[in-house]
């Protein structure tokens, strides 16, 4: 007798489980992918002890008929792909017929659920996968999922669950960004009987990020507003093709050492994929340092055929048609908006705690909310990290924002102070400019130098402080890039060649980017085994310097750039000339310099960063220095 033999289905679907339901949230994504393509309004998840105990998505949608509601749980069993050929432009979330009899193999479930279409609604109980009850329930119309003890079958699975804080932490995440994929529809998200989301249709993604970030991270957000591209076809038979990405990404200054921050919907649906934060990456090259990452939340849609949801059974990763004219139309997306939108970072007067904190360290401030006796506080997941919570009460999101219903003792003393006549009052408002974020360089008188390294200048919005050496790299950064694109870098002839000798990894480089060491006014030749003689350099380096410039490009080529492209190493090898011939901290600069410092960095592509990152200037706002004075 052969030893091969076909698995029972309470086996393979077990099996599949490993790989659908990682944990609570995978759960959580399932439901709410099936609540929305069954054109719910209204969802609503309960969870309870981060999603071991219950989790409960109740939805107002399409709903199950009777004989349905029982072949949901058959494995393959799907309302949503018909044949083959719906394979190749999937519309809906879900096709694979998986997610339901995965999930009630490895918990106990209670499905309630009414189709419009019938009378009475059903009542289907599994636990472990097996049918304990099936019956007629009066219920309105839409469907009701609860699976109480996840994992309480696969005790393997079960040791692998974190804290209940992470595992909520998790869904929180994943309720907020579906929230925010459809801002049409109604989110509720409540643990232990706390409110921690809820938001009500709004008619744009702005109030929707409104709702559940508030006006503080709003500001920090820049708006991609709608970026369209169409890719001519290829076949004259076929008809173009249309990418448009709608979105926030953050201002560069908001750095975050993971990923966790960036979501990224295509065609609605959740997904990671290396490519598009490849192409994020490159939105913020030499506005943020290689190693930190932006908040961005990206939704890009296109024709269905375009992208092949079938790559991974949890349905998170995708394949792209035209991946690399996607990836360059996302990066120029995100970058032309980037430096249009010129931002400055702000002083806070509230201390902010360090940016960038890993993503789980979220779990630690929901326990905040959810202790708190005031249950309708709206959570701004991550956010919370670097922002406050909104106060506590609820927002009237469609009355511009303005905190409804605080109870008095709530509010911060300042406002109480405020009622007092005030005979300091008075300031001409009106002489400020509303948008204090945008940058106003071009306006600025500089006033003196702090520690002969800061210049400090006053504007019509406020008070500016500029790291000297910074701006300056900025300045010598685009002016290298400029030469650079005409072929016209400022060089100097070198009386006696820099003998340099290098390693075997940095001669294979040194190889590799020659012409464009040459391009960038570096004549250099190799000078015996494993040594180059540098006979003319680009003016701006001191010859003091130039050893090190030389090495740092080929270090920083060796590992960024290796897969970058002619336009990375240029600006790898423009970065590393403007920082060493930029002025230094700790050195008096007169008026005249200041002044010519200010105008020409104001006169730059992006005067806000420097190409590494790092902030050029701070910006004290009119409005903030009145508040603390309390003069508004
Ligand atoms: P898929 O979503 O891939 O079709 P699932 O196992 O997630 O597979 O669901 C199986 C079927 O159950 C779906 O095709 C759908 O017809 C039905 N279903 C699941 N959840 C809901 C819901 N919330 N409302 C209506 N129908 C649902
Ligand atoms: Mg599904």
């Amino acid at each position: 007798m052969g030893r091969i033999r076909v698995l029972s289905d309470n086996v393979a679907n077990k099996i599949a489980a490993g790989e659908v339901v990682e944990r609570p949230a995978s759960v959580v994504k399932e439901m709410l992918e099936n609540s929305l393509d069954a054109g719910a309004q209204s969802i609503r998840v309960e969870i309870e002890s981060g999603g071991r105990r219950l989790i409960r998505i109740a939805d107002d949608g399409c709903g199950m008929l009777r004989d349905d509601a029982l072949l949901a749980f058959e494995r393959h069993a799907t309302s949503k792909l018909h044949d083959v050929h719906d394979l190749l432009s999937i519309s809906t979330l879900g096709f694979r017929g998986e997610a339901l009899p995965s999930i009630a193999s490895v918990s106990r479930l209670l499905l309630e659920t009414r189709s419009p279409d019938e009378e009475t609604g059903t009542r289907v109980e599994i636990a472990g996968g097996k049918i304990v009850v099936c019956d007629e329930i009066a219920r309105g119309p839409g469907t009701t999922i609860s699976v109480r003890d996840l994992f309480y079958n696969v005790p393997a699975r079960k040791k692998f669950l974190r804290t209940d804080q992470t595992e909520l932490a998790h869904i929180a995440s994943l309720v907020t960004h579906y929230s925010l994929a459809h801002p049409d529809k109604t989110f509720e998200l409540w643990h232990a009987g706390a409110n921690l989301l809820h938001v009500t249709p709004v008619d744009s993604l702005r109030e929707r990020v409104f709702q559940v970030f508030g006006s503080r991270i709003l500001e920090e957000l820049i708006d991609l507003g709608d970026k369209t591209a169409r890719l001519p076809a290829q076949d004259p038979e076929d008809e173009p093709t249309t990418y448009t990405l709608r979105g926030f990404v953050s201002r560069p200054q908001v750095q975050k050492n993971n990923r966790n921050s960036i979501f990224i919907f295509v065609n609605g649906r959740l997904i990671r994929d290396r490519l598009v934060l490849h192409a994020i990456s490159g939105g913020y090259h030499n506005l943020m340092p290689a190693s930190c990452f932006p908040f961005a939340l990206l939704f890009l849609d296109c024709d269905p055929g375009e992208v092949d949801v079938n790559v991974h059974p949890s349905k998170t990763e995708v394949r792209f048609r035209h991946g690399s004219w996607m990836h360059d139309f996302i990066r120029d997306a995100i970058r032309d908006q980037l430096m249009a939108s010129r931002p400055a970072p702000a002083f806070s007067l509230n201390p902010q705690p360090a940016p960038g904190l890993p993503y789980s360290d979220f779990s630690q401030m929901l326990q905040e909310p959810l202790a708190s006796p005031a249950p309708e506080a709206t959570v701004a997941p991550e956010f919370v990290m670097q922002a406050p919570p909104p106060p506590a009460g609820r927002f009237d999101f469609g009355g511009a924002g303005i905190p409804v219903n605080q109870p008095l003792a709530q509010r911060p003393p300042d406002a109480i102070k405020l009622r007092v006549p005030d005979t300091h009052s008075g300031f001409p408002l009106d002489a400020i400019p509303i948008d204090s974020t945008m940058l106003r360089i071009g306006d600025l008188r500089p006033m003196g130098q702090l520690h002969n390294s800061f210049i400090i200048a006053a504007g019509p919005d406020g008070l500016w402080i500029i790291d000297q050496h910074v701006a300056h790299e900025r300045i010598l950064f685009e002016q290298v890039l400029t030469q650079q694109a005409a072929g016209r870098v400022e060089v100097q002839q070198l009386l006696i060649p820099v003998i340099l000798t290098l390693t075997p990894g940095q001669q294979l480089e040194y190889a590799r980017i020659e012409d464009e060491l040459r391009t960038s006014g570096f004549d250099s030749e190799p000078f015996g085994n494993r040594t180059i003689a540098i006979k003319a350099a680009p003016a701006a380096i001191g010859m003091g310097d130039l050893e090190r410039v030389m090495l740092e490009i080929l270090e920083v080529s060796e590992n960024e750039l290796r897969a970058g492209s002619v336009a990375d190493l240029r600006r790898g090898i423009a970065a590393s000339i403007a920082c060493r011939a930029a002025i230094k901290i700790n050195t008096p600069l007169d008026r005249q310099k200041m002044e010519w410092m200010i105008r020409t960095l104001a006169a730059t592509e992006y005067p806000m960063a420097c190409p590494h990152g790092r902030p050029v200037a701070l910006q004290y706002g009119m409005r903030e220095i009145l508040r603390a004075f309390h003069r508004i």
